[in-house]
């Protein structure tokens, strides 16, 4: 199944991505952690993406789709994927599209958004951690490690992303108020769009999510979450 889940930061899109993963076995592709990948490594790409990621802003389109298509071409997304973050704009959407139609003509199933009020953002974020070994996430009040800041699957040290500083997050907020209704609507008119509430526990979202899916997600229920 070729999927993708819109929604602003912290909607919980990562956590729903890798639940689907499992599910539906096919790999969660999130632009944002291809991006931390490149600055952690320090690529030239990098280097000149974590500019804009430090002040909120969007990274600019040739970088980000240089990135996604090397991982949409590795052979464990060849025959489906869950796009995590990305595609972020109406410019993005369309190369998105045109890039899975080279080669075997391919196309989107399905297009997830899940909605998710801004104060209920900012909340989430603030408490938010990650696993810097295997980054893993887990939230201060809602989902609290059980060692304090170390994770329980491996022990590592677990950070705050600079990013999800309030200030920034707000300004992340604003871009997304900006670029999403467009981007609903394209995806509102090509027939494959689903609204979902994206307010409650994460069985109870990817619960949603699945019902959404239809016959597909319906198919795969059996599948381990
Ligand atoms: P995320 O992890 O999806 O919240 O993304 C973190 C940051 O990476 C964003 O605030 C942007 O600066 C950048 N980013 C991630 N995905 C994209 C994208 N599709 N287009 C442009 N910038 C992106």
């Amino acid at each position: 199944m070729r999927l993708v889940l819109l929604g602003p930061p912290g909607a919980g899109k990562g956590t729903q991505a890798r639940m689907l993963e499992k599910r539906l076995g096919a790999p969660q592709v999130a632009s944002g952690d291809l991006l931390r990948t490149a600055v952690r490594s320090r690529t030239a790409l990098g280097v000149e993406a974590k500019r804009y990621m430090d002040k909120g802003a969007l990274v600019p389109d040739e970088l980000v789709l240089k990135l996604v298509e090397e991982r949409l071409s590795q052979p464990d997304a060849a025959s489906g994927f869950i796009l995590d973050g990305f595609p972020r704009t109406v410019a993005q959407a369309e190369t998105l599209s045109a890039m899975l139609k080279t080669g075997a003509p391919r196309q989107l199933d399905k297009v997830i958004a899940i909605m998710v009020p801004d104060e209920e953002i900012v909340k989430r974020i603030s408490g938010r951690r990650t696993c810097k070994n295997c980054g893993a996430m887990y939230h201060l009040i809602y989902d609290p490690p059980r060692n304090h800041n170390l994770c329980n699957s491996c022990n590592g040290e677990l950070y705050q992303r600079d990013d999800d500083a309030e200030d920034t997050v707000r300004m992340r907020l604003e871009v997304y108020a900006a670029t999403m209704r467009p981007l609903l609507e394209y995806y509102e008119r090509a027939g494959l769009l689903k609204q979902i509430d994206g307010i409650g526990r994460p069985e109870e979202i990817q619960q949603r999510i699945v019902e959404a899916l239809g016959p597909a997600g319906a198919a795969a229920k059996g599948k381990p979450a």
